[in-house]
């Protein structure tokens, strides 16, 4: 299967420009200019019209993908099961015994369950695979000079492109510049530990991974920066070259379904036991052989619940759907169930749980203090001194605007008297503030042209950029966490670092998140910009203040959490009076709490540090390492961990938490490929949201499990009870169990009926309640005490009614119809009865504890749909003469009917009670605090 219709041109295509036909020059040897001149292109990128040409011509820059596993295997896999092993033995056994008709039946389920499950599996892959595209790729082109955000799929061959850290290299590269770049390239070599990149040709013959020079498609920016152009794209880079094409993350199996399938052996090895049994508890009773072996047979055909696995893949899948429709794509299927259980939720600030609409709106000078109105990127807004708007900007203040524009990768575009902003919020909130105050941020740069950069980095929290000053010398500007700033300054008489420090802290305490600026003069000589330059000696122009507010959304979700026993943690790199206003705004902390910073982690030991990961719920000035001893601090208090994260170096404690969260839109495509789930919005409300769907689909499996093990084990009952206490009688001589049901009978009610009444419940609508109860124990038993009760109790009560009506109907018949027509309407009227106990029962099961009317009668249609399905197949098995004469049925009177519909119901009183029962222990147990304790032990309130 393609990516996309078009094929991506082959790798020995001729290149688009320049080299010689044939032969793929050494970009790795060939120094840059010529590099480029070969592709036809410059330091300027191409044109938009040439980039579309050579698109058309090259194709998308997408590598084939394998396929998940092929249809033979996935075929396999449903024949390759316990399950259906002993059905097909059962049916070869029937047909040697002579009893084709029932062997033939045997093997056409088998056929129909396997491929039901073959499609329903497929179709589950199919949606899992999918998912993979809906995370976009994207990578930073220059084109004719400008600098775009483009899918990587549109990505040509002498394009220039820029690359920082946590970028994934979009296609073969040829360095342009670099700046301390690594690069990490085991997805081509295997190897883990970054290479070291530069710009310097390297001889012809160095193998790939010496290949310094060059970058390759697939493999991850670990630190720098870098510019570089296109030289292969799609299957003609080296990676598509290579055989291992790109696995997608298809597997279907999780903790859930293998403990389920571990079940689902000691079921079947179970029931081939009581098979044996019964053939011998046959035998001793007189049966003829092969009355007694198919009695055998028949017992496990009934008491295996073959619909089960592909039950389970469903609900699985039906999951990941939902999730995705809520913004949560999963990239590993196991955390669809861990989801359901996690305790905490520790989580970035800025864009997750705020807007990340950053708005200048306080500005510091040695000066004086000036307020800025208006919010949003809109370049209305005025400029006051604690009185009315300012004529102009005063000196102090545009000089602190300029540098703040200055040192900034962001850029605004005017649409519809707004901006639009592309690059990093905060950054664009510095234009806005500029723009506001008169000043034109394209013009400024031009005047000042940028020599040379150091980004930003979480790690430093600062960013410095070298200017031509327009006056024939230079400058240096530095933003940055204001403490790092001012580090770095020599402060001017009358203003100490600490004045300054009690301003940044009266501003970080209304919320704001607070950038420091300071410049220092070199010299024309100076052409690179390196660490040593911006140790010290610089000069604070002021301070800028901008907000940032929860999103409602996030505030809602934050309460959600409260309300389902799960804690809400937030790590943030921001200063702690930011932190702490907005964890207040939040309800994360309590009125007057203080979060704890890094700094305080860094000197807490292991020990320690589970006490204050435990307590705390504000954490501020976190360095990335701080997260992942935050999760490792928190599993070994037993908690199931979630956490977010975007950047490079949160890749490790995206991988220890139990859910690693990466951020669809600003994470770094380090961080998404170390996590569990993408969010395409980079909102906290979707982890949430990812949450209740978990939790949704492990109480939908257990709907389903509480619906199917009854069925089985009464079908196992009806028949061990015929076996054991039915009278024997004689047919033609030989001596036969009197049974109420036929194989074939058995094997419609356990496939046919019971897998259209459960399909559906995989799909049931979420329980109200859903999250207002604890976490899911991850170590509880998937058969708890609750399901082993259950069926218990309902397979009692279905044995009960059928083996009732059907001695009835038959000891009715008898003088009537003739023993063989009372045999088949007796026989139909428990199958009827069986069915009638399902349909009733499957209404019990749509709430685990409550009537159905709390999910709502209506609210999951499949049901009726499946209901419908199953009448009108029963009305067939009763009364078409074909399927008479396969299953053995006999037409029934209303009468009949009506009474097995009858007795079918007797099941909502029972059950109804069970639940009432239930419900009024759990309340005592809540009420004396019994049910509350575990949870405690595991939740911090
Ligand atoms: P989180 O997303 O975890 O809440 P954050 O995004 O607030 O964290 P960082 O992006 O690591 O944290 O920023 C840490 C600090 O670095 C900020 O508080 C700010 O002072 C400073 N900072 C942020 N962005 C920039 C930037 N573009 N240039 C200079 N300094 C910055």
């Amino acid at each position: 299967m393609k990516d996309q219709p078009a094929a991506p041109e082959r790798p020995d295509a001729p290149a688009p420009a320049g080299p010689p036909a044939g032969t793929k020059p050494p970009w790795h040897a060939l120094p840059p200019d010529q590099v480029l001149t070969s592709l036809g292109s410059t330091a300027e990128g191409l044109t938009d019209e040439e980039a579309r040409e050579r698109l058309s011509r090259h194709g998308p820059n997408v590598l084939e993908r394998a396929q998940g596993d092929g249809p033979l295997k996935l075929l396999w896999r449903q024949v390759n099961s316990p399950f259906i092993w002993v059905l097909i033995a059962s049916a070869v056994l029937a047909v040697i015994m002579g009893k084709v008709t029932d062997g033939l039946v045997v093997a056409a389920v088998v056929v129909l369950n396997t491929l039901i499950g073959f499609v329903q599996e497929y179709r589950a892959g199919k949606a899992i695979e999918s998912l993979s595209r809906m995370v976009p790729e994207n990578a930073t082109v220059i084109r004719a000079g400008r600098k775009l955000r483009v899918p990587a799929a549109q990505g040509v061959p002498g394009d220039v492109m820029e690359l920082a850290p946590g970028d994934k290299v979009p296609a073969d590269m040829r360095l342009l510049s670099a700046r301390n770049l690594t690069v990490e390239e085991a997805a081509l070599t295997g190897e883990s530990v970054p290479a070291q990149k530069a710009v310097a040709p390297v001889p012809e013959e160095a193998e790939l991974g010496d290949r310094a020079s060059l970058l390759f498609g697939g493999t991850l920016v670990t630190s720098g920066s870098a510019t570089a152009v296109v030289v292969a794209t799609g299957q003609a880079t080296e990676l598509g070259r290579i055989s291992t094409l790109l696995r997608e993350a298809t597997d279907l199996q999780t903790p859930l379904t293998k403990a389920l399938a571990v079940i689902g052996k000691y079921i079947t090895l179970g029931i081939l036991v009581i098979s044996a049994a019964l053939l011998g508890v046959g035998l001793v009773r007189g049966y003829a052989v092969s009355e007694a072996v198919v009695v055998a047979i028949t017992l496990a055909v009934a008491a295996i619940p073959e619909g089960l696995p592909a039950i389970v893949t469903i609900a699985l899948a039906i999951g990941v759907q939902r999730m995705a429709a809520r913004r949560a794509v999963i990239r590993k299927l196991p955390a669809v169930e861990t989801l359901g259980s996690t305790t905490v939720i520790c989580t970035d600030k800025t864009g997750t749980l705020t807007r990340n609409e950053m708005t200048v709106q306080a500005l510091w000078t040695t000066h004086g203090r000036y307020a800025l109105s208006g919010v949003g990127y809109s370049p209305k807004g005025a400029l006051t001194r604690g009185g009315p708007p300012l004529e102009a900007p005063p000196p102090d203040v545009c000089e602190l605007l300029l540098a703040g524009a200055l040192c900034n990768d962001a850029a605004l575009q005017p649409r519809d008297g707004q901006w639009d902003m592309t690059g990093d919020p905060t950054e664009a909130a510095l234009l806005v503030a500029a723009e506001k105050v008169g000043m034109h941020v394209d013009d400024a740069r031009q005047a000042h042209p940028r020599v040379d950069a150091i980004p930003f980095e979480s790690e430093n929290q600062f960013m410095a950029t070298l200017h031509d000053d327009g006056k024939g010398g230079r400058r240096i500007l530095l933003k940055g966490a204001p403490e790092v700033v001012l580090r770095r300054c020599a402060l001017e008489d009358g203003c100490s670092s600490s004045s300054v420090l009690a301003e940044v802290d009266g501003l970080a305490r209304q919320g704001m998140r607070v950038l420091a600026v300071a410049y220092r003069e070199v010299t024309v000589s100076h052409v690179a910009l390196r660490m040593e330059d911006v140790e010290g000696g610089l000069r604070l122009l002021g301070l800028e203040g901008m907000i940032d507010p929860p999103r409602e959304e996030a505030m809602a979700a934050v309460r959600a959490c409260h309300e389902a026993g799960i804690t809400v943690k937030m790590i943030t790199g921001d200063h702690p009076s930011t932190a702490a206003a907005i964890g207040a705004q939040l309800g994360l902390l309590k009125p007057g709490e203080e979060g704890v910073t890094g700094a305080r982690l860094a000197t807490t030991d292991d020990a320690a540090l589970e006490e204050v990961a435990l307590r705390s719920n504000v954490f501020a000035r976190v360095a990335p390492e701080h997260k992942l001893r935050l999760v490792r601090a928190l599993q070994r208090r037993q908690h199931v961990v979630a956490m977010t994260g975007d950047g490079v170096n949160d890749a490790p404690a995206l991988k220890q938490a139990n859910i690693g969260v990466a951020m669809g839109i600003t994470g770094t495509a380090v961080a998404k490929d170390a996590a569990d789930i993408v969010l395409t919005d980079d909102n906290f409300a979707s982890i949430v949201a990812a949450v209740e769907e978990g939790r949704r689909v492990y109480d939908n499996l257990i709907k389903s499990l509480a619906f199917v093990l009854p069925t089985n084990l009464g079908l196992a009952l009806i028949l061990l009870f015929g076996v054991s206490l039915f009278p024997i009688q004689e047919v033609g001589g030989r001596l036969v169990p009197l049974m109420a049901m036929l194989p074939t009978q058995l094997l419609w009610i356990n496939l046919v009926a019971t897998v259209s009444l459960a399909l559906p419940l995989a799909f049931e609508a979420r329980e109200p309640d859903v999250m207002r109860r604890a976490p899911r124990d991850p170590e509880a038993p998937v058969l708890n005490r609750f399901v082993v009760m259950r069926t218990g109790l309902v397979a009692l009560l279905m044995t009960a009614g059928a083996i009732g009506l059907f001695l009835w109907e038959y000891r009715r018949d008898i003088p009537r119809t003739g023993n063989a027509h009372a045999l088949a309407e007796a026989q139909t009227m428990a199958v009827n009865t069986v069915i009638s106990f399902q349909m009733f029962y499957l209404f019990m099961c749509r709430s685990l504890m409550g009537s159905v009317r709390k999910v709502g009668l209506f609210s999951n249609r499949s049901v009726f749909v499946g209901m419908g399905l199953l009448v009108l197949l029963q009305v067939a098995f009763m009364y078409l003469p074909f399927m008479q004469r396969v299953f053995g049925t006999a037409p029934l009177g209303l009468e009949d009917v009506g009474l097995s519909i009858l007795v079918g119901a007797v099941v909502l009183p029972v059950v109804g009670l069970e639940k009432w029962l239930r419900q009024r222990k759990d309340d005592t147990d809540a009420s004396s605090g019994r049910g509350a304790a575990r949870l405690r032990e595991r939740v911090p309130t």
